[in-house]
């Protein structure tokens, strides 16, 4: 279990009191598994997208984008297998009406009976579960007003399949030839009626995939890249590297496509649990495809005159448990003058507000200088203005959303036009110039980075 102060619990509380994350229709009385990200929550996941298309396509010239349709052929899943197989095992307790994970009863991922006193479903005196029943897991919706016959779709179960039905299309147009890949960002929807520990089990959830099309004999050397450059990542992301691990799918494990899967896993407040997996699937998807649709989704080498179904390692990751993970490193609690203080140590190219811009009185053209200041900054980073209660306070606010510069204008400034800048971590204040402020922000925004939670 983790050694540091952070729980579950502070994570949710932290989330709402400041309008991060929070449950959805809440007007409602809310929804099972369903939240709404607020302000800074859009902002900090939008810096995970950022990073992962940055490692995708910015830092790299062998992948391309892609933003495939939500609702796709129903065909699509009859061919993937997901109509067939993409099930959970479910027990339904007679005593209380809960429904459980058949194959998560375990103290390992300590789901509890919602009586009192809370036990591990089934093992309670009063516990009564039925047997395990098979339990699709995908959305199914209908196109058109009547609800007919053929007229069943469903909302995708993850992403990765809009990018094999694509496969022939952009290989014609992105002039690339494997090794290369296809990513894509966006919602997959899944029926997921267990608890959902916040939003790391969440009915829609934000997917980062990424389709890497190789020939088959290089498979296996690509996805132990894929692996490394996978954990490397997150370890650019600022996570602490004793917090993560990559796990190896037993045999039993793997899905029947599969000849090779990994997770990389973080050490939540829950225990260790999957942020990401990547897996060797061969050319399962292309062929299964190719056999339902009639096309041919291979790749003809001109030069070698070789035709082949090339073989795909996919790295399919989730915003939601990123940005997870990111909350759950980065909190900590610690005194400042005799008063607690809760805050976000975020790697600074993750926070959601890299600075932000505060008068210390509301009088004497303090806030004047500070719009100009803010102004100065706001092209080059995310960028906010408060004036509102003692600095202080001020201060413990962007303390606990993670922003890691405070720049606070003084009577000084007007003066000499410099303002002090705080550090978030340290603590200390340095004077800068007005005029060098941009930059010295800028040079610290790209300074390399590791938790100070590290070395705690
Ligand atoms: P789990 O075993 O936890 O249900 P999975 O193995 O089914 O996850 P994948 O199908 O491999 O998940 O999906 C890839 C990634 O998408 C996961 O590693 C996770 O980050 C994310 N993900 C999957 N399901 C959900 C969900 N219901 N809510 C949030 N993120 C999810």
């Amino acid at each position: 279990m983790p050694d540091d102060a952070v729980t579950m619990d502070k994570i949710v509380s932290l989330c709402k009191r400041r309008g991060i994350i929070f449950p959805a229709s809440e007007i409602y009385g809310g929804i099972a598994n369903t939240y709404d990200y607020g302000h800074y929550g859009v902002l900090l996941k939008r810096n995970v997208v950022d990073a992962w298309w940055q490692a995708m396509i910015g830092d790299r010239d062998d992948i391309v984008a892609l933003d495939s349709a939500i609702i796709q052929h129903p065909r699509t899943w009859e061919a993937s297998g997901h109509l067939a197989g993409f099930t959970d095992p479910l027990v339904d307790c007679r005593t209380c009406g809960q429904r459980f994970r058949a194959d998560h009863l375990d103290a390992e991922h300590d789901v509890r009976c919602p009586r009192k006193p809370s036990v591990l479903p089934g093992q309670g005196p009063d516990c009564n579960l039925t047997e395990a029943r098979e339990f699709n897991l995908m959305f199914e919706t209908t196109i058109g007003p009547v609800q007919e016959a053929g007229s069943t779709v469903y909302l995708r179960p993850e992403t990765a399949q809009g990018i094999f039905l694509d496969f022939k299309t952009v290989l014609g147009f992105a002039r690339r030839k494997p090794p290369f890949g296809i990513a894509q960002v966006g919602k997959s929807f899944r029926n997921e009626i267990t608890p959902g520990n916040f939003i790391f089990r969440t009915l829609e959830f934000e997917q980062m995939e990424m389709e890497y099309f190789v020939p088959p004999d290089d498979a296996h050397r690509w996805y132990l890249h894929w692996l490394e450059a996978r954990m490397d990542w997150y370890e650019r992301l600022g996570i602490r590297g004793d917090h993560l691990r990559l796990r190896a799918h037993e045999q039993d494990e793997l899905s029947h496509y599969s000849s090779a899967t990994s997770d990389v896993e973080y050490l939540y407040p829950i225990g260790w649990q999957e942020l990401e997996g990547i897996a060797n699937r061969g050319n399962f998807d292309l062929t299964q495809h190719a056999q339902y649709s009639g096309e041919k989704l291979e790749y003809f080498d001109q030069q070698s005159g070789e035709r082949y179904v090339p073989h795909v390692i996919e790295p399919a990751a989730g915003v939601g448990r990123a940005t997870l993970a990111l909350l759950c490193d980065a909190y900590d609690e610690d005194q400042i003058g005799g008063e607690a203080r809760t805050v976000l140590k975020l790697h600074p190219r993750m926070a959601p507000v890299k600075v932000a811009v505060l008068p210390l009185v509301r009088k004497d053209g303090q806030p004047e200088l500070a719009h100009e200041v803010r102004n100065l900054l706001r092209r080059r980073m995310q960028t906010e203005y408060d004036e509102g209660g003692s600095i202080g306070r001020r201060y413990r606010r962007q303390d606990e959303i993670g922003t890691p510069w405070c720049v606070t204008i003084d009577h000084q400034s007007l003066e000499d036009r410099t303002v002090t800048v705080r550090d978030r971590d340290t603590l200390t204040q340095d004077r800068v110039a007005i005029d060098e402020l941009p930059d010295v922000l800028a040079g610290k925004l790209e300074a390399a980075w590791i938790s100070p939670k590290v070395a705690a």
